[in-house]
């Protein structure tokens, strides 16, 4: 969903959000409440949005579900009249985003950005987490039958751990 800025100069607009968001986790649209607000030094977007993820848990190995909220705060401001590549880098460093030089505000992106940084970076399926999973291949086979792409994408470092550990689990089923 895009919105253009001169749409803005005009009114706030006032955005309830439904999108499947390509390259996202989620097993579910992204939905929310967004508002969009121009003024002299850009545009202003605040709202809420959530979503579920289907997360693969970095200890057990096994997909978990999780659902997540973000409060999405953006500041899009229009570029500085002088030395434009000089600010641009020093914006970047301030993580405040320029506004589009089309006009055209990618309201599907920036909610895209503000659920990848809201993922967890290490995921957990939780506290009833059963830990590594027995043998080399045995359990993450089975679990992750349904998800075969996934299984490529194992930390190769696990299974060293499995290795390391195979006995004790091999005791405890
Ligand atoms: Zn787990």
């Amino acid at each position: 969903m895009k919105i253009s800025i001169d749409e803005l100069k005009a009114q706030p607009q006032h955005i309830d959000f439904k999108e499947t968001i390509e390259g996202l986790e989620a097993v579910k649209p992204v939905l929310g409440e967004i508002t969009l607000s121009h003024s002299s030094y850009g545009v202003k977007v605040v709202g809420r949005v959530q979503t579920l993820l289907k997360l693969n848990c970095d200890r057990c190995l096994r997909p978990y579900f999780q659902s997540l909220g973000v409060d999405i705060d953006e500041s899009l401001v229009y570029p500085p009249e002088n030395e434009i590549q000089r600010d641009r880098e020093l914006l970047k460093r301030d993580f405040v985003e320029l506004l589009p030089e089309d006009g055209l505000i990618d309201v599907t992106d920036l909610v895209y950005q503000a659920i990848t940084l809201a993922t967890p970076n290490i995921a957990s399926c939780g506290s009833e987490c059963p830990g590594l999973p027995a043998g080399a291949t045995g359990a993450s086979g089975k679990t992750l039958a349904g998800d075969k792409n996934r299984q490529d994408l194992i930390d190769p470092r696990w299974q060293n751990l499995k290795t390391i550990f195979s006995n004790d689990e091999k005791d405890k089923n």
